[in-house]
């Protein structure tokens, strides 16, 4: 059932978005200095190897990360974000890619907390050898879902809850609004950020309706697009919908979209964007 590895499509396009949102409010998170916990449900193996054959069947991350890392003229805003990638590429080749368990590893602080679960039986040891020096993780293998009850609220009653399921079962675009529904009753305070593929729109378009019905206040959506809308097979764009956003984060991704769009795609396909989806 678990066919999905993550490994075939680390830093693709979908990648830099998701872990640019994440960085940037990780570090808004950072601004204050009670500490917080990062819940992340759905973690993947943590690191990636780019020269490996499931990376380099694809080639995903030349069309991704790869366009971006090295350019000259990187917006500021996307510094922490590109720090945690150079940090395991220390010699200026791209040779892993960060998952978003390590970009929390390199952000966090030392007060922070980490919560990591992952199902799958090859990536999960991965994970954990990953971790294992590391005092504020702790890596479980089992549902993701079943952490938004089991680990919220967090002590701090802090925190950045990042769901990023594969979307494997049609039941995952169910699952995510439930499960964001029993976190946000525990945790109503809490940042919580989901990643959605666009592969059928109208797939996207029930997942926000189910969203806005649940009456949770302040959600953003910020949304990529590399190719216009299809029928056919594949993703053309992804997003991150953020509930409870820190208050500059609208603003950063406005400014960042732009320059990400123009260097993700340089044939100018697709669109991007950031709406207010439900209000404060
Ligand atoms: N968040 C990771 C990142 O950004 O680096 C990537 C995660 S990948 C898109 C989705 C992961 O969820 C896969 O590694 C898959 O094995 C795992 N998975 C699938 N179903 C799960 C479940 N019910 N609970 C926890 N993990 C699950």
């Amino acid at each position: 059932m678990l066919s999905y590895r993550h490994s075939f499509h680390a830093g693709n396009h979908a990648d830099v978005l998701k872990h640019t949102v994440e960085s940037l409010i990780l570090t808004a998170l950072m601004e204050k200095e009670k500490p917080f916990l990062y819940l992340d449900t759905h973690a993947g193996a943590g690191r990636y190897l780019l020269s490996g054959e499931h990376a380099e069947r694809t080639g995903e991350y030349l069309e991704g990360i790869g366009r971006i890392w090295q350019q000259p003229d990187v917006p500021e805003l996307l510094k922490p974000y590109l720090s945690a990638v150079r940090n395991l590429n220390p010699h200026g080749t791209l040779k892993y890619y960060p998952g978003s368990p390590l970009i929390a590893r390199f952000l966090l602080r030392e007060e922070d907390k980490m919560e990591l679960t992952e199902l799958h039986s090859s990536d999960y040891p991965l994970l954990r050898t990953e971790f294992s020096k590391d005092a504020r993780a702790r890596v479980a293998r089992g549902d993701g879902y079943q952490q938004l009850k089991a680990k919220l609220p967090p002590l701090s009653r802090r925190g950045l809850i990042l769901i990023d399921p594969p979307y494997e079962m049609k039941s995952d675009y169910q699952d995510v609004v439930k499960g964001i529904q029993e976190g946000h009753k525990r945790f109503a305070t809490g940042v919580f950020a989901l990643w959605y593929p666009v592969v059928m729109r109208q797939q996207i378009k029930h997942m926000i309706k189910d969203l806005q019905a649940t009456n949770i206040r302040n959600i953003l959506q910020i949304e990529l697009a590399v190719r216009p809308d299809s029928d056919q097979r594949g993703m053309t764009a992804s997003g991150m919908i953020v509930i409870n956003p820190p208050w500059k984060l609208k603003a950063q991704m406005e400014e960042l979209l732009p320059w990400l769009h123009q260097k993700l795609v340089p044939a100018g396909t697709g669109h991007f964007s950031v709406t207010q989806i439900v209000p404060e």
